[in-house]
């Protein structure tokens, strides 16, 4: 088992916490093709309910879409090549995964933390402080 399959494994046991439906929701991304450029019109709402900054998710979905891109003037991500919105929703997830919920509560309450170099995720719901790896 790998460190992904144990990462998906521990968020499917994670139990709901009460009864208050608190799951984090997350806008579908809005997606248009403008030629070769897939524009991700909502970009900058996602990067606000995921509480990160537009350039470090920029950067995720560069690396998982295995492309290049920039964030327009507008805030919309702008990328090369052609992706559905189910694509980037993919992508989306696995940053949620990486950069935003605590691997030990799964709870968003967190802060993404650089200390020697290394990039930290901080949980404040729980303490934990867990390396992104990078
Ligand atoms: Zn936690």
């Amino acid at each position: 088992m790998d460190y992904e399959d144990q990462l998906e494994k521990a968020l499917d046991e994670t139990p709901d916490i009460d009864g208050t439906d608190d799951r984090f929701e997350v806008p579908d991304p809005e997606v248009r093709q403008e030629g070769k450029v897939t524009v991700f019109e909502n970009f900058q709402q996602v990067c606000d309910r995921l509480d990160r900054d537009p350039e470090h998710v920029m950067k995720h979905l560069q690396m998982e879409m295995g492309t290049s891109g920039h964030i327009d003037e507008s805030g919309r991500a702008r990328l090369t090549g052609s992706f559905g919105s189910d694509r980037l929703e993919e992508a989306i997830v696995t940053y949620l995964q990486g950069y935003v919920l605590c691997s030990e509560c799964g709870l968003p309450d967190t802060r993404l933390e650089r200390e020697q170099g290394t990039e930290i995720l901080r949980c404040e719901a729980c303490g934990a402080r867990t390396s992104t790896g990078e």
